[in-house]
């Protein structure tokens, strides 16, 4: 048997964590073709007839698509999916078809530590740890018992390791692969304030730089954990934030208040290299003066932002009955739908393509931000390239 990690086209610095887990109990290898999509068809040279997916909702295409060539090439042979360990990672949840390979280990100190190696690419991961510009992954609990109703992670039980057994793995990573800097993948690392206090306790010593790349709750955050942490290595954080209207707050149930927000910010900003704040455009109900408030709160606080376009995705969410057509949420649709012209109507207009809008947005919201707090960082050929554009859409003449 041996698994693979099909390409999910994004998070190629870390590595898909069920799998490891999972190939670590086997002792089995793993095809990444993640982090090294190239050749994208090697797992068909391999002599074995069963294959174990690790599938998340952002890989489903791929994974269909490797499922139909194996199945081509060895008719006989045995393709599953991984079930189990972790249900969630980034925010993606791993999903399933067909037959599984279900393990029951719970997530927990009885875990082994994930054996990296038995990637096929190791190297890549191995370079990169040792160079300092990749970070080793850390996922110290899984699970989050808040409702925001946008979240893949929400409403799950919480499930941890004790801090000296993620200690102990970070040591043995540190002997064995000479890894530099670790970021911390939880859903949810600041739940509990005694067990973050704990582990920058513990994890000072080893004087390594970590970050916390996945979004911290602000109404959980306060100077105590901020010092504690930033002198145990941490240099980087990220809020998961979304939205800077306290009206788009409660409709997402995110149990934080802009105050809260702006305060844990305000704590963070002169402690750490730099602040991230995670934002959605495209909430349903929300307007594009609220999406606009968010690029205001942007520059108004000078923190980094990672915007994302809303999708909805799980039929179980309240939020899709929107888009499902509910004769009472009619108004809400149209609300949606108003908006939703409004910003074609305005890419028609700059000949931006619809199916472009998200990238779009992305890159226009960084570029606001460099034009405004970095403006150094910008290459001689954005003028240029402005100059274009402005020349071609939006000149008078
Ligand atoms: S607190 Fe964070 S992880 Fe938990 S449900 Fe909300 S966004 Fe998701």
């Amino acid at each position: 048997m041996f698994f693979i990690n099909p390409d999910s086209r994004t998070n190629k610095d870390i590595p898909n964590l069920a799998v490891a887990y999972a190939a670590t109990l086997y002792r089995s290898r793993v095809v990444d073709l993640n982090t090294m999509p190239d050749p994208g068809n090697r797992f068909c040279s391999e002599k074995e007839n069963d294959y174990v997916l690790s599938v998340q909702s952002r890989s489903f295409g791929h994974a269909r698509k490797i499922k139909e060539e194996i199945l081509a090439k060895y008719p006989n042979g045995s393709v599953r999916t991984l079930k189990g360990i972790l249900d969630v990672q980034c925010c993606y949840p791993f999903v399933t078809f067909d037959e599984t390979l279900q393990i029951n280990t719970p997530f927990s100190d009885a875990l082994p530590f994930p054996e990296y190696s038995l990637f096929d690419s190791f190297e890549t991961f191995l370079e990169k740890w040792q160079s300092g510009e990749w970070y080793y992954p850390l996922m110290t609990s899984i699970g989050c018992p808040f409702q925001c109703t946008y979240c893949m992670s929400r409403c799950r039980i919480y499930q941890t390791r004790t801090i000296d057994n993620c200690v102990d793995e970070l040591k043995q990573a540190q002997g064995k692969w000479r890894i530099r800097k670790f970021c911390i993948m939880d859903d949810c690392f600041n739940l509990k304030k005694s067990r973050v206090l704990e582990f920058a306790d513990k994890v000072k010593p080893l004087g390594m730089e970590w970050i916390c790349s996945n979004g911290l709750r602000a109404d959980l955050f306060d100077e105590e954990i901020a010092d504690a942490i930033r002198a145990s290595g941490c240099k980087h954080l990220s809020f998961g934030i979304e939205s800077a209207s306290d009206r788009v707050l409660g409709m997402i149930r995110k149990g934080e208040t802009l105050a809260q927000i702006e305060k844990a910010v305000a704590i963070a900003k002169p402690r750490f290299d730099s602040v991230n704040g995670f934002f959605i455009f495209g909430l349903p109900e929300t307007t594009l003066d609220d999406d606009i408030e968010i690029l205001c709160f942007i520059l108004k606080h000078g923190i980094n932002a990672h915007l994302s376009v809303y999708v909805p995705f799980d039929k179980g969410m309240q939020v899709d009955a929107v888009f499902n057509g509910d004769a009472s949420l009619c108004r809400k649709a149209n609300v949606t739908a108003s908006r939703t012209d409004q910003v074609l109507r305005w890419a028609e207009r700059i000949g931006v393509k619809e199916s472009s809008l998200p990238v779009f947005f992305k890159y226009a919201c960084r570029l606001v931000f460099l034009c405004k707090f970095r403006p150094g960082l910008l290459p001689k050929q954005f003028f240029t390239l402005a100059e274009t554009i402005y020349d071609k859409y939006l000149s008078p003449n």
